[in-house]
């Protein structure tokens, strides 16, 4: 069965840039892909299969493809949202949508898989166990759809959970791996301080909001460097501190915004305990009163390492051409919802390079100038469908 996967997915190479470009061209923004999801459930309609759609907390569709012998059951997830970027790559295939691309391959991902799952359709009755194809919808916005998918209970079956993601960082033809914690879980906070207005000459009569959010700004940064153990990791910025007024009044309130990155779970931790810790301390220290919104969202993203090395060594010993390379990849500062499905299913998110030929300095995901390389799509099905076909194979009867 491996051999007429392998073959099937080669012969389809060019109906798969085609889709690819299909959707980079009608790209959509998290919790709006009405237009991709009804593309995507149009794929499968006349196929011998079951398809469920509006999963979740927008547009995510499942579709259940039952083998003919009895086995274990996987998924695999592909995201297909876009994001709010004005394309300036030079593509003929260049985004409809004004101020929308498909800047993070999301686009790759979904055509992949689409190609992927019918040649599994088409092969069901050889098939051993049941595969669910999880098309996710937003998965740039929090709170993403990953989780609300999770939250439906239909996934609860899954033995093992897989999805790629297209990446820069190496040509077309190499496949990247890490086990364990691998991209950074995430938290939003949103600070409002407030004091009490009042006239520049007389900040006796007044408590000012300014001063206090400064020292606020400059005791968080001293969360990493004094209080998280050196051999993790983890980021506190601050995107937004909003004070605006006039050069001669008192500001009676102020607003921080912010974004926060960790490499695991006890890192959020501190972190998180540390944060309320010196906002307490700074009402306490100005008298000024705090508002603090705190919001972990996407937590960090753990691979299964037994399964991560099962990827990795099902692919090294793969024979099939277009998968030249495959290596270790580093861990990734952004985040993923990936991380979601990994925190109850065991799996791993792995790594697809796309450089494009002849670029030495590729632009990164979330680039306006983001471009892949569009080998990229055949390594994808062709990886997934080994990691799928061996971790099916490998069921006891
Ligand atoms: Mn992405």
């Amino acid at each position: 069965m491996k051999e007429k996967l392998m073959k099937m997915l080669e012969s389809r190479n060019d109906e798969m840039i085609k889709i690819r470009r299909y959707l980079h061209e009608n790209p959509e923004l998290s919790f709006e892909e009405e237009k991709t999801a009804n593309y995507i459930a149009d794929f499968y309609k006349d196929k011998d299969v079951e398809i469920e759609t509006n999963v979740g907390n927008g547009y995510g569709i499942i579709v259940t493809i039952k083998g003919g012998k009895e086995g274990k059951t996987i998924g695999l997830r592909a995201d297909f949202d876009a994001l709010p970027i004005t394309e300036q790559a030079n593509v003929p295939f260049k985004s409809k949508n004004d101020g929308v691309m498909h800047a993070c391959g999301h686009d790759a991902h979904t055509a992949y898989l689409l190609v992927l799952a019918d040649c599994l359709i088409q092969l069901k009755d050889e098939l051993k166990g049941k595969v669910k194809i999880i098309h996710q919808h937003a998965e740039e916005v929090p709170p993403g759809g990953a989780k609300s998918i999770m939250e439906t209970g239909k996934l609860d079956e899954l033995e093992a959970i897989f999805g790629i993601h297209l990446l820069p960082l190496a040509p077309a033809g190499t496949v990247g791996y890490h086990s364990g914690y691998s991209f950074n879980g995430r938290t939003y906070f949103k600070l409002v301080i407030k004091g009490k207005g009042g006239h520049g000459s007389s900040p006796d009569k007044a408590n000012d909001s300014i001063v206090a959010g400064s020292y606020f700004v400059t005791a968080v940064q001293t969360i990493i460097s004094r209080r998280v153990t050196p051999m993790k990791s983890g980021v506190v910025t601050i995107g937004s501190f909003d004070g605006k007024g006039t050069f001669n009044v008192i500001k009676d309130s102020i607003v921080i915004e912010g974004d926060i990155r960790y490499s695991d779970d006890e890192v959020q931790n501190v972190i998180e305990q540390e944060f309320h810790r010196i906002v307490k301390g700074i009402e306490e220290l100005f008298g000024v009163a705090c508002e603090l919104t705190y919001t972990p969202d996407y937590p960090p993203l753990y691979n299964d390492p037994e399964l991560t090395e099962f990827i990795a060594d099902v692919l090294k010993n793969s024979n099939e051409k277009e998968i030249k390379k495959v290596e270790e990849f580093p861990k990734m500062a952004p985040s993923d919802d990936f991380a979601y499905y990994l925190e109850k299913i065991p799996g791993s998110y792995f790594y697809i390079g796309c450089t494009p030929k002849g670029v030495s300095e590729p632009y990164f995901n979330h680039h306006p100038k983001f471009d892949l390389d569009e080998d990229a799509l055949l390594v994808a099905a062709k990886a997934v469908g080994e990691v799928t076909y061996n971790f099916l194979e490998e069921s006891k009867d």
